[in-house]
């Protein structure tokens, strides 16, 4: 009897590796076989933008998963591997050595790509950008030599780097287009509290500016020269200025595809049995006042979360992915917790005390807590992500009152409270 053919993954990261152990967790028993193009046994990606830059991370902390951990659930790992082409119809994938796959179900965990930055001198020595291990121990090596950064991009990757560039001694200047810092992910109100706390910090920010070009010296990079023709002299220039979806594979399957491949909730793409979750993924969100129909979210939450969905897809037992979005992000001494989507237009309300770096702003839409910021408020974090998952109606004046009872706002904590 011919065998059932596998659970095929392609990316051996955060949504591939998820779905091959929530898979087993939920009893799939059929083979799994994970296809990543990275040499890396699967490693944890926000160390390398913070710890492994400061010196706080070695290498051999940012493991995934323990050991023995894939022979354990009897998950096929093959590493160094890309896969070259996808046909939804024949339920073939081939690899970059000329395998032919077959696959009961595959799942695209692709992931994405740095954005390229399409300028003079982008190929310069000292240019670097930030997306895998190999690109942070290059950085990491960059970092302790440079007295003089430039950032493009006043994103996550470049306010990260920026900061621990900076906690490591460097002058740092960070140049950002938008003429607000963190603009996808942030409202007006915090993106200014986290300009400020860079200043405070020493860090040079040029917002609503952008690069004409790179200019080097000897093959290395000396200086930026911004729009306005200001030079700026540096010595190593980081790239943050954003990612592209790894979706060709799919798109070259005549999948559907627009910001990433098109999933519903469980992660479902347009050919049948083909999945997607994570980066690569732009995943319809369950419908609700002022939130789009579908996101790509960049996230560990999310990319995890999906791939619990395909997992129960899977199985048999759909649980469509309705979490609330959350992530984090550190910089300095200060710990960034999120939650929900914020949208313009919400009510916006702060809780503690900007100057002292603790407080979480909230955001209401029709009177219902949707979003929530926190900084070194993880506790506050916590529970706005559970009001949230709740729905739960709160008022501006309890949440800015620092001696209001938050917990009281959870419903089901509530009916205990008073019992
Ligand atoms: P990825 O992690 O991008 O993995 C996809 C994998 O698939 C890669 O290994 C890729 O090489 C491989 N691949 C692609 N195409 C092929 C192919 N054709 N064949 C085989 N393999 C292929 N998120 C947070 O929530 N919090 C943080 O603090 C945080 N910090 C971050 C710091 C850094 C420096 C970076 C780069 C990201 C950070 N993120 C953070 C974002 C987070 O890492 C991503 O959202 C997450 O990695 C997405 O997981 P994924 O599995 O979808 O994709
Ligand atoms: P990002 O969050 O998209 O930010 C990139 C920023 O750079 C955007 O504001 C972008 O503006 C700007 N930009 C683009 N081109 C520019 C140019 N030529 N000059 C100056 N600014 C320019 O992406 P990122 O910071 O590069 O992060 C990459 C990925 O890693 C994302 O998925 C991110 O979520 C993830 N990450 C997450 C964390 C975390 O969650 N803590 C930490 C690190 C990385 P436009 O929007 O106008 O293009």
């Amino acid at each position: 009897m011919a065998a059932t053919p596998p659970l095929l993954i392609v990316g051996a990261s955060y949504a591939g590796v998820q779905l091959a152990a929530s898979a087993r967790e939920f009893g799939f028993e059929e083979r799994i076989v994970i296809v990543g193009d990275e040499l890396h046994a699967p490693y944890q990606r926000p160390p390398l933008s913070k710890g492994l830059l400061t010196g706080k991370t070695g290498v051999d902390q940012l493991q995934l998963r323990g050991p023995g951990f894939f022979e354990q659930n009897r998950i096929e790992l093959q590493l160094g591997r890309r896969a070259e082409s996808l046909d939804a119809g024949a339920r073939t994938l081939r690899l970059d050595n000329g395998d032919l796959l077959d696959y009961g179900w595959l799942a695209l965990a692709t992931g994405a790509r740095c954005r390229p930055f399409a300028r003079p001198g982008a190929k310069l020595d000292g240019v670097l950008e930030l997306r895998t291990l190999d690109d942070a121990l290059r950085l990491a090596q960059a970092a302790e030599r440079t007295q003089r950064a430039c950032v493009i991009g006043g994103g996550f990757i470049g306010l990260e780097v920026a900061a621990a560039l900076r906690s490591r001694g460097a002058a740092v200047s960070v140049i950002e287009a938008q003429p607000q810092l963190l603009a996808r992910a942030l409202p007006p109100a915090m993106s200014a509290y986290v300009a400020n706390a860079h200043r405070r910090r020493g860090v040079e920010l040029l917002a609503g500016r952008g690069v004409r070009a790179l200019h080097g010296e000897q093959g290395r990079v000396a200086a930026v020269e911004l729009d306005d023709g200001q030079r700026i002299d540096c010595d190593l220039v980081v790239l943050g200025i954003g990612v592209l979806p790894n979706a060709e594979l799919a798109q070259q399957a005549g999948i559907a595809v627009d910001n990433g491949i098109l999933v519903d909730m469980l992660g479902r793409s347009s050919a049948p049995r083909v999945l997607a979750a994570g980066d690569v993924a732009n995943m319809a969100l369950p419908a609700a006042a002022g939130v789009p129909a579908r996101m790509r979210l960049e996230s560990i939450q999310s990319a995890n979360d999906g791939a619990k969905a395909l997992a129960s897809l899977v199985v048999g037992r759909e649980q469509p992915c309705t979490a609330v979005p959350w992530f984090w992000s550190d910089q300095f001494d200060l710990k960034f917790q999120m939650a929900g989507l914020a949208a313009p237009g919400d009510e916006v309300v702060l809780r503690g005390d900007m100057d002292g770096d603790r407080f979480s702003v909230f955001h209401l839409r029709q009177g219902t807590l949707v979003a929530a910021q926190s900084v070194n408020r993880p506790a506050e974090h916590m529970l706005s992500r559970k009001l949230i998952g709740a729905r739960a109606a709160a008022g501006a004046s309890q949440l800015a009152d620092k001696s209001f009872d938050l917990k009281s706002l959870v419903p089901k904590m509530a009916e205990a409270m008073a019992a």
